[in-house]
């Protein structure tokens, strides 16, 4: 008897098909988790090892999900979700904030929602000092204060991942290109990475706003809503990817793709991937304001960019490995690695004839679909809910 097969599991996931891009893994395998860390990953582990089996046969089994760009400061900020709604109760493990603290509310996070979460939080802090408790967040140059920002960075160093700035009327209009160069700098003393939104739903900007922003990105940084159909986005009017936009790629900007009630466009997809510009990361940017209406879940995105022709190992990098990467949390999260933290999210892809539906209202059919079905979070395991749609997970049945 060898020391492996001696061993004891408190959790053993059998059967599935586990996906892992990050150790280029893809293959049937038993998953065992103790203490709630990664034990083992074997092609076979004794059922008589373990004092709990859950059977994934015919299921993917992937590292946690992270959402790489949501708002979950619930009863801080308007548009705050609960954690768990959007988190382990949906399949997701880790949930990046983007933005929605500045540096007058973030001490909230770690004293209110975070000890109430069961999910894993990496909050980016806002620049606007109220974060996204109000919109507009800056109108003024005195809404940013970048010594107190730069104050809490230092005192919450432990639960800061980034720097968030959104390019949106009124703020750009009113501090132009100090906005961004203001925050790049907040981001640049701290050293952490800057996540820029662009694509403004207000319509009032030029198309061009924020093109000028990518030239101050550097490796690490992040550009958010690739896809947006709003001025201030990715491409030029006559449908051009910006040439600023891939300079910024070339140096090592990473590309995100939060979906959010308003800035995802399949045909600005389609047209960005046909210039070669591959996105790094997929998320929701699910807050209060788009849960039920156009966006629902982290795998419904997913789900989309299955039907934009990327692999279903392409998604599950770009929702595990890759988000990790962007918060620069990629030495803990986003692979399952022996003796890492046991996030696992168990998920189902479904065939049917499903119907998907952007940010304009536009309709694309599809014949996979992703759905959660167990998620397990620092070895404790959650059980999805029924789901957002009155009829649970998956996207609207044609048929
Ligand atoms: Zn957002």
């Amino acid at each position: 008897m060898n020391d492996s097969s001696s061993e004891s599991y408190d959790l053993l996931i059998r059967g599935g098909t586990v996906v892992d891009p990050a150790a280029g893994l893809d293959a049937v395998r038993d998953v065992g988790v103790r203490d709630g860390v990664i034990a083992r990953i074997d092609t076979r582990i004794d059922p008589a090892s373990a004092s709990r089996i859950i059977d994934a046969e015919d299921r993917l089994v992937v590292p946690g999900l992270i959402d790489g760009h949501a708002h979950v400061m619930d009863g801080v900020t308007p548009v705050g979700l609960r954690p768990d709604l959007i988190g382990v109760e949906a399949g997701v493990t880790t949930i990046v904030d983007a933005g929605s603290a500045g540096a007058s509310t973030f001490a909230a996070f770690p004293r209110y929602i975070m000890p109430n979460a069961k999910t894993e939080i990496l909050p980016f802090l806002h620049v606007g000092r109220t974060g996204l408790a109000t919109i507009p967040e800056v109108e003024s140059e005195s809404d940013i204060d970048r010594e107190a920002s730069l104050a809490v960075i230092e005192r919450h160093r432990q639960h800061i991942y980034g720097v968030k700035v959104r390019i949106v009327w009124p703020s750009f209009e009113a501090l132009g290109m100090d906005l961004p160069r203001i925050s790049r700098d907040i981001a640049r003393e701290a050293g952490l990475p800057l996540m820029v939104h662009i694509g403004d739903t207000a319509g009032r900007l030029q198309s061009s706003a924020g093109r000028d922003a990518l030239e101050l990105l550097d490796r690490g940084d992040i550009v958010t809503h690739l896809f947006t159909h709003h001025a201030g986005g990715a491409l030029d009017e006559d449908g051009t990817v910006w040439p600023q936009l891939r300079d910024a790629v070339d140096r090592g900007v990473m590309l995100d793709t939060a979906h959010g009630k308003g800035n995802f466009s399949f045909e600005v997809a389609r047209r960005i991937l046909d210039q070669g510009i591959r996105p790094d990361c997929i998320s929701t940017d699910l807050a209060a304001a788009g849960l039920q209406e156009v966006v629902f879940s982290l795998t419904d995105v997913m789900t989309r960019f299955l039907r934009l022709g990327f692999s279903v190992s392409e998604v599950i990098a770009m929702t595990t490995i890759k988000p990790a990467t962007a918060a620069g949390v990629e030495h803990r999260l986003g692979t399952l690695g022996i003796g890492r933290q046991a996030d696992i999210s168990i998920l189902d892809l479904r065939h049917g004839d499903f119907e998907l539906e952007d940010a304009t209202g536009a309709l694309l059919r599809a014949e996979q679909a992703f759905v959660p079905v167990l998620t397990v979070k620092r070895g404790e395991i959650f059980t999805p809910g029924w789901g957002p749609r009155p009829w649970g997970w998956e996207p609207r049945r044609i048929a």
